[in-house]
């Protein structure tokens, strides 16, 4: 415990850091409401200690320095000294709304915890902790609905964390755990979606030493040893082009910078590589003033070595979905290993740290508009109310793993549309009805198919016809799972509709079990393929079977030609095994749903059965799901196995339990009824 004179000095220290930082970037008009907010909070917080020891209001303090650091204005900083008053004293918001006015309220009610926990003493501790994951998922969702009225609340809630982090070694280890994760499930990604890497950095960071600290320590002591030589490779290459920069009259500052412990432990968990195989661990980045001096700067590093193919980025052109803007290169340098090499103006440099900060609170050129529609996400993630709890986070964290792109209506209204959307999602985003009855679309004035994947800044007109002319095939153009959801419901509707007039329609021949969905027709090169699970691999179509959407496929690894897709009965496919091993698994993407289905095979038990079963199966490219098999007590005897395996139509089945049945030993092969 710390004496009287300690705690004032205390206070005294973090309130000097505060009152400094924000004369720094606010005017001395703001400062008489900051100096109200913290008296406020230092009276109600008198009589409470941080697990530290330390007075409370040391926290408070440093979060609103944080806030007054990234620039924000005088309310949100006085809102930061108060985030804690309501939960943690006896003030109300109504207090806090008389004192301080409706905004900072809105903005402390925002970051407020609701818990409903004190009065549940008496339930078992499996109930307890469920509802404590209820009651977290539930305040995550109300922070990011207040966020959607004013995105000021999740900065602050961001400050609020990232201190908290920082002094999170006082906490037990179970809390450590729940505290650390959820910083790196939904917050770090939260900063990173605004754009504030500063704040995503240290974050990830902090919670990676929580979470795992002897890996931490490891990689902290192994980074130390390796980056003696990098750091002074750096150095060289780095004065180089700084010198270089500087006989072309171009004012640049050069550094060499070091990468976040996070991303350099994910990216040997990711490539499974170890340190010493990692040559990026530090960048260089040249901050310039004009957006002209990059590019020129850009041709001046490529001048002196030369870069790695592919590598070039222009995300000056077109920006990042968080606003992030630079160029970034890679050149292979004298000792042969490749280096990163950024570029920016310094005003891009600073949004990169400040992300939604700056936009706040310098004068940026996006306009309202479209700020807004770089916020919208926050509202769509507010308004996931089919889950909760635990489900709720999941949903979150998928829907944060992925970017966005920012569209035109011909209105000039902002659709924000995930990444890999097409114009069909853009037309069902508008109105189920219009992408229901969508005829073509119009992108910045040419005509295109309704797959074309949108890019920023598209501008889009939708031309519907007068009746639905939705087709099955439009599936598999659909990027966004809601988009998806609205189609299927349409065919579930017609389907049922169609049902009722079969009923009286009399003797028809009973539907085949799996439904085909071959359509022969279509051109192929209008079906996008997916190879590996994966649709950015190009293909060609090989000559000697001409697939067709809907024939069964599989993918051929051509030694320089890519990958070829061919019908998986060609005959032109290879026998050898070394030869199969070039073999991928190929669909035609959102065209065949896949089907479980449960196989049983009776067959007399001899040495490698099992195995040969297995093979069988996998050869004739198909999922297996599950398998189980009772093994008999003598060889000999009849051993049962059960498969589940994926299927896509009938005649993909009957080919599974053929070539099952010419298995030496199989008595015989059975679909199951389950
Ligand atoms: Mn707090």
């Amino acid at each position: 415990m710390f004496t009287q004179a300690q705690d004032n000095w205390l206070i005294l220290k973090g309130y000097l850091a505060l009152i400094r930082t924000a004369k720094k970037r606010m005017s001395e008009a703001d400062l008489p409401l900051i100096r109200k907010a913290f008296r406020f909070a230092d009276q109600a917080h008198s009589k409470q200690r941080r697990l530290s020891g330390e007075p409370y209001i040391v926290h408070p303090l440093a979060v609103a320095t944080i806030l007054a650091d990234l620039g924000m204005d005088s309310e949100t900083v006085a809102a930061a000294l108060l985030h804690d008053v309501v939960e943690d004293t006896a003030h109300s918001h109504d207090t806090i709304q008389s004192e301080f006015g409706a905004g900072i309220n809105h903005l402390v009610r925002g970051v407020t915890k609701i818990s409903n926990m004190k009065n549940q003493r008496q339930l078992s501790e499996k109930k307890k902790s469920r509802l404590k994951e209820q009651e977290a998922a539930e305040n995550i969702r109300l922070m990011l609905l207040a966020t959607a009225k004013d995105v000021r609340v999740i900065l602050i809630k961001l400050a609020d964390k990232l201190h908290n982090m920082r002094t999170i070694d006082h906490q037990k280890h179970e809390k450590v755990q729940r505290i650390a994760s959820e910083v790196l499930e939904i917050y770090a990604p939260l900063a990173g979606r605004l754009g504030i890497f500063r704040i995503k950095g240290e974050l990830e960071d902090l919670a990676f030493r929580a979470l795992q600290p002897e890996e931490h320590t490891r990689l902290v002591g192994m980074l130390a040893s390796s980056r003696k030589d990098q750091e002074e490779r750096i150095e060289t290459y780095r004065r180089v082009i700084q010198q270089r920069l500087n006989e072309h009259q171009i004012k640049a500052q050069v550094s060499g910078r070091a990468k976040h412990l996070y991303s350099i432990y994910h990216k040997m968990k990711s490539s499974e590589k170890d340190i010493n195989d990692i040559y990026d661990l530090r960048g260089i980045r040249v901050i310039v003033s004009q957006i002209t001096e990059c590019y020129a700067a850009m041709g001046i590093v490529h001048s002196l070595w030369p870069p790695v193919p592919g590598r070039f980025k222009d995300y000056i052109a077109t920006p990042k979905t968080n606003g992030y803007q630079s160029l970034h290169t890679s050149i292979i340098a004298p000792d042969g290993n490749p280096v990163e090499v950024q570029i920016r103006t310094e005003e891009m440099d600073r949004n990169a740290e400040h992300g939604i900060a700056a936009h706040w609170t310098y004068k940026s050129n996006i306009n309202a508009n479209e700020k807004a529609a770089r916020l919208s996400w926050i509202e769509r993630l507010a308004s996931i109310t089919e889950s909760r709890g635990r489900e709720y986070i999941e949903d979150l964290r998928e829907d944060l793993s992925f970017d966005e792109v920012f569209v035109f209506t011909p209105r000039g209204d902002v659709i924000a549309l995930p990444q890999g959307s097409t114009v069909l999602d853009f037309a069902f985003r508008i109105h189920t009805e219009v992408g229901l009855c969508c005829k073509n679309a119009i992108v910045n004035d040419k005509n295109v198919p309704l797959h074309t994947v949108l890019k920023s800044g598209d501008r889009i007109r939708i031309i519907t016809n007068r009746h639905p002319a939705a087709s099955p095939n439009w599936l598999r153009y659909l990027h966004s799972s809601g988009a998806r959801q609205k189609l299927r419901s349409f065919f579930r509707r017609k389907e049922e509709e169609e049902q009722v007039e079969k009923i009286v329609e009399p003797e028809k021949p009973s539907a085949p079990l799996l439904r085909i969905r071959r359509k022969k027709t279509s051109n192929p090169k209008e079906v996008p393929i997916e190879v590996a699970g994966s649709r950015d691999i190009p293909v060609h179509y090989a000559g000697c079977c001409t697939p067709v959407p809907g024939d069964r496929i599989v993918g051929f690894v051509t030694r320089g030609r890519g990958v070829t897709v061919h019908r998986t009965d060609c005959a032109m496919l290879p026998e050898s095994a070394p030869e199969k091993k070039r073999l991928l698994p190929a669909n035609w993407a959102g065209l065949t749903e896949k089907y479980p289905v449960n196989i049983e095979v009776k067959a007399h038990d001899r040495q490698g059965l099992y195995l040969d079963l297995v093979s069988t199966i996998t050869a004739t490219h198909t999922n297996i799901l599950k398998a189980e098999a009772d093994i008999p007590r003598h060889r000999g005897g009849l051993m049962k196995a059960e498969f589940m395996v994926e299927v896509e139509h009938v005649d993909h089945l009957s080919d599974i339990m053929e070539s099952l049945r010419r298995v030496p030993g199989v008595e015989s092969v059975q679909r199951m009824s389950k």
